[in-house]
């Protein structure tokens, strides 16, 4: 097991003048056991990081230790690391069994029975004993996931890497393997740095979230950090689902002039952001009330664009009803609650719920 510090590390690509800043001075400390999520959108660093720390891509500035050791110079195998990925990466011509045991034959000192003894129990935890004589392709896309955690498990590494090993699975097997992976990482305690680009999968998994965007970190947290106090405008958008609202506008002496209506802008929200200044009004759908009438000052009459019913809850689209651009803003109400489009309503944001940020 390790402790893993990311120092100032960076990422060029992009031959001599190496114009592409894949990984931008990233610096990161994840703690022995550690079960830590890299999520941002796709070009944001995410795997170029992990390819890093696995030895697969050298960085270009910086240093990576893995326990007590620099590894700048070690290549993978002697990093002690087992990597998974989303394409599973099998042997083909291999059984289970061959698949599951062939690291430990190429990498310890293991007799054969041992190495027997350790699959099959490795196998049993992971639900796959049944299948070690079979090859990979004749397996459903889940049971050579399991297989290829299984062969990550079986050599008992000081790291696990992920790289979007569930982004081929479907919907239904996505959210029973997030549920064992988060097991399998809970019961082994093995360091496990995790690569998504799905912020579901980012706030259920994961002690820690480090949030990137343009190679750069935008946010180290744990997902209630992140979601409930975002460090910037990027995380407060990419973290949450639906994302959060956001309502650009004009604060002059203490009211935000947005595109339809005024926020009152609270004494703590002036003492954060100032009661001057292009500013950008967040809030979650979960947090926006419909109401029959205004309840005070910062409330404003809305239409309703579309309401989509999701069962326990509806999602409600709405305009603004003096604003001049089409844009709509969601809601979300409880399922039960009849919502039609020709109902005026008046949208409330509670100023406890709000986050700020600098406009553009
Ligand atoms: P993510 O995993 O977040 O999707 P990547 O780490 O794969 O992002 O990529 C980050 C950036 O680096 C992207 O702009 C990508 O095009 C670039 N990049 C990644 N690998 C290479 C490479 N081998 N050569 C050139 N550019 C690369």
């Amino acid at each position: 097991m390790a402790r893993i510090t990311i120092d100032d590390v960076t990422k060029r690509f992009g031959g001599d003048n190496n114009s592409v800043v894949a990984v931008d001075d990233v610096s990161l400390e994840i703690d022995d056991g550690e079960f830590v999520v890299f999520v941002g959108p796709s070009g944001s660093g995410k795997s170029t990081l992990m390819r890093m720390v696995a030895g697969l891509e050298t960085q270009t500035e910086g240093d990576i230790t893995i326990g007590d050791t620099v590894v700048n110079q070690f290549g993978p195998r002697a990093r002690d690391i087992a990597m998974v990925f989303q394409n599973y990466a099998l042997y083909p011509n291999m059984t289970v069994q061959e698949n599951m045991s062939f690291g430990l034959k190429m990498s310890t000192n293991m007799s054969a029975s041992e190495i027997e003894r350790n699959v099959t129990s490795t196998a049993e935890m992971m639900g796959i004993a049944n299948l070690l004589d079979n090859k990979p392709g004749e397996l459903s896309g889940g049971q050579q996931q399991r297989v290829a955690l299984g062969r990550a498990i079986v050599r008992d590494p000081n790291v696990f890497l992920m790289d979007e090993p569930l982004s081929n699975l479907d919907a239904k097997l996505r959210t029973e393997m997030r549920t064992e992976i988060n097991r399998l990482q809970n019961d082994l305690g093995v360091t496990t740095l995790y690569v998504t680009h799905d912020q579901t999968e980012a706030m259920t998994m994961g002690d820690r979230l480090v949030v990137l965007n343009y190679g750069e970190l935008q946010q180290v947290g744990t997902p209630l950090e992140c979601f409930y106090r975002p460090a910037n405008r990027f995380v407060a958008g990419f973290i949450g689902s639906p994302s959060m609202n956001f309502f650009a506008g004009t604060a002059r002496g203490g009211t935000l002039q947005c595109d339809g209506f005024g926020y009152d802008l609270s004494e703590r929200m002036q003492e954060s952001v100032g009661s001057y200044g292009d500013l950008e009004l967040g809030i979650r759908p979960e947090d926006v009330a419909l109401h029959d009438e205004a309840v005070d000052r910062n409330s404003f009459e809305v239409v309703i664009d579309v309401v989509e019913p999701m069962g326990s809850i509806s999602y409600v689209y709405c305009r603004v009803a003096d604003q001049e651009s089409e844009d709509t803003f969601v809601v979300e109400v409880g399922g039960q609650r009849p919502i039609s489009e020709e109902q005026t309503l008046y949208a409330h944001i509670p100023p406890e719920d709000v986050h700020l940020f600098d406009g553009a």
